[in-house]
């Protein structure tokens, strides 16, 4: 198996300082907002923007794709450049990441067909090994 290694955060260095306080905003505006999160397509979707007015439209956020991006004016100005993720960009990681529960759970129900398809195909076995 391939493994990534992530760098642990140095105390002190500006890249990981920005990440972090990046990360703790995006968590907040999940808690916040995260119901109004729409996924458009399979690397695209709709993230709200922080401010209090719920009638600014939300920012379009690639995701997961080989190119992320965010239309917000952080992700444009300052975060594409030094090839950081904005609080959107992290905030659609947190929603895809709490998607990824149904996935697990739908593969565990999968597992559990096998299981009994095996237990019906040795109990074939057995009835084919009866008549012979
Ligand atoms: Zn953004």
């Amino acid at each position: 198996m391939d493994t990534v290694t992530v760098p642990e955060a140095q105390a002190g260095d500006p890249f990981y300082a920005a990440i972090k306080a990046r990360a703790e905003r995006a968590r907040d505006l999940f808690r916040e907002r995260g119901s109004e999160i729409r996924r458009l397509d399979k690397h695209t979707w709709y993230c709200p923007s922080q401010q209090d007015d719920e009638t600014a439209p939300p920012y379009v956020v690639h995701y997961g794709g080989e190119v992320e991006s965010c239309s917000c004016p952080d992700f444009t100005h300052r975060c594409r450049e030094s090839g950081q993720p904005c609080k959107h960009i992290l905030c659609i990681g947190i929603a895809n990441a709490k998607s990824r529960r149904g996935v697990m759970f739908h593969t565990s129900a999968v597992i559990t067909d096998i299981d009994r398809l095996r237990s019906d195909v040795e109990s074939l076995r057995g009835e084919v090994q009866a008549v012979r």
